[in-house]
């Protein structure tokens, strides 16, 4: 079934010039990008994101991380989107993730792991980053870009001025 997964390259991603790097390697599995938003997390999203493990030692450090600059937020979909993803991230800490994951190709840090995946489809459903103010973009862009996408191919069969006639294209 389509669905849904929250990408978040986080802010060691960015820092490290490894953005398009991790997005290639998505659009090569053949994941569809349908949203994207770089923003800075504000400390109580972040709080929120990972309430889950409020109790662990890590938890303050990972909310300091992951709102202290700018992170990469996406949307991508395809059939099992969430496990694939999963997978090609690889396990939490860089220095054991399996080689030919993102995690096991660019870093070896245990708090820097560079990338977040929804872990699970209900994850993605309840997602705080995916609800309030700060999100309300890329839920937007989450509806209105496939309808962008389904029109060029038609388009750009047509000629040259048809197609130039599409741009430049607000989204
Ligand atoms: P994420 O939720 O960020 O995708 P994950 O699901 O692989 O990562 P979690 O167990 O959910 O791992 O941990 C959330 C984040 O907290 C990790 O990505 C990492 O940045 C940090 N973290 C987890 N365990 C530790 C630890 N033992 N020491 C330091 N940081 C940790
Ligand atoms: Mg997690």
């Amino acid at each position: 079934m389509t669905e849904r997964t929250l990408i978040i390259i986080k802010p060691d991603g960015i820092q490290r010039h490894l953005a398009g790097r991790i997005i290639s390697r998505l659009e090569r599995k053949g994941l569809k990008l349908i949203a994207a938003k770089l923003m800075q997390i504000p400390a109580e999203l972040a709080r929120r994101h990972y309430a889950a493990h409020k109790d662990q030692p890590f938890f303050a450090p990972a909310v300091k991380f992951m709102s202290s600059a700018p992170s990469f937020l996406m949307i991508w979909e395809a059939d099992g989107s969430v496990d694939m993803a999963r997978k090609m991230i690889g396990s939490t800490f860089g220095y054991e993730a399996q080689p030919g994951t993102i995690r096991g190709d660019f870093g070896c840090s245990q708090r820097y792991n560079l990338i977040h995946g929804s872990d699970s489809p209900e994850s993605v459903t309840s997602c705080r980053m995916l609800r309030g103010s700060t999100a309300k973009e890329l839920v937007r862009k989450s509806k209105t870009l496939p309808t962008f996408l389904l029109k060029i191919p038609a388009k750009t069969l047509g000629t040259e001025r048809q197609h130039s006639a599409e741009w430049p294209v607000k989204l």
